[in-house]
């Protein structure tokens, strides 16, 4: 497994590469979990598998959020190592910086609402690292999970505007034995706190099987709202939404889903369940 950190190291191992191998990118900001190993691991063996792992600051709405981010690029390495990762692509701030598309940039609709309404500049920084990372690699497969519906959405959009032969693969969300969302900031929240972050999808099931059962969407918000409240865990947002468009909803149809973020302990957590 090389580890490459300048753009130059990049474009001669992507120049060398044998030309009838096909390239699998999995961008990752690191701190490396079993929800990562799933998107590596979905990759074809036969391919170049490459890992990339950035910390992306330009997605931080928040700098005490970027500067608290998990960062464990030795065992980083060795998960990479295990699952047969070709090369690691872990680019300083420096190298990245200057070459991000700073002009053209034009995100959809659909990243004004939820987390783009609520995290000022997140999608434009996801936008140019993403786009900045499909032009060097050429990829012809990039995996991304679902637990970030909103952004593989974006980067589905990317994939059609730009890179039209590449295939984009959504990995579903991978869980815990708690039914937990497995996610890096999850190391950022108490033990005392774990039992919380279960109730997060418990309520979110609970709500998709009262929509199912024909109860009022609105009520049923309210009163998972109240549930959350009085667990104390505040909640940014809890919203129906279609999977095509994500415009919220006030009925479930046949392609939606139930999208919240909520903070336990201060840390932000988001999570989705497809109805
Ligand atoms: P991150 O390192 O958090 O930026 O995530 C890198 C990629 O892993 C993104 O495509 C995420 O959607 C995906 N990912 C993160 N957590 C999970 C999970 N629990 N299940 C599946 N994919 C995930």
């Amino acid at each position: 497994m090389k580890v490459i950190n300048s753009l130059k190291d990049i474009r001669s191992f992507i120049k060398n590469h044998k030309p009838n191998k096909k390239i699998s990118l999995i961008p990752t900001m690191g701190n490396l979990h079993s929800g990562h190993v799933e998107l590596i691991k979905s990759a074809p063996s036969s391919s170049v598998k490459i890992v990339s792992i950035y910390v992306n600051e330009l997605q931080f709405n928040d700098r005490n959020d970027y500067l608290s981010y998990p960062r464990t690029l030795e065992d980083d390495l060795s998960v990479c190592e295990d699952n047969n990762v070709d090369l690691i692509f872990n680019p300083d701030h420096l190298v990245i910086g200057e070459h991000l598309d700073s002009n053209k940039y034009d995100l959809p609709k659909f990243t004004t609402y939820m987390c783009g309404a609520k995290r000022p500049g997140h999608f434009l920084g996801v936008y140019r690292i993403v786009k900045f990372l499909f032009e060097i690699f050429e990829p012809n497969y990039a995996y991304f999970g679902k637990k970030d519906f909103q952004q593989l959405l974006l980067i589905k959009y990317i994939a059609n505007t730009y890179f039209p032969k590449l295939k984009i693969i959504d990995i579903d969300t991978v869980r815990n034995c708690n039914n937990v969302a497995l996610s890096s900031r999850l190391s950022k929240i108490s033990s005392g706190s774990f039992g919380k972050v279960k109730l997060i999808f418990q309520i979110l099931q609970a709500m998709k099987k009262k929509l199912q059962s024909g109860l009022d969407y609105n009520f049923t918000r309210e009163s998972s709202l109240i549930e959350f409240k009085n667990n104390n865990i505040p909640v940014e947002y809890l919203d129906l939404r279609s999977l095509d468009t994500l415009k919220e909803l006030v009925k479930v149809n046949s392609k939606c889903g139930i999208f919240i973020a909520c903070y336990i302990d201060n840390v932000r957590l988001i999570d989705n369940i497809e109805i």
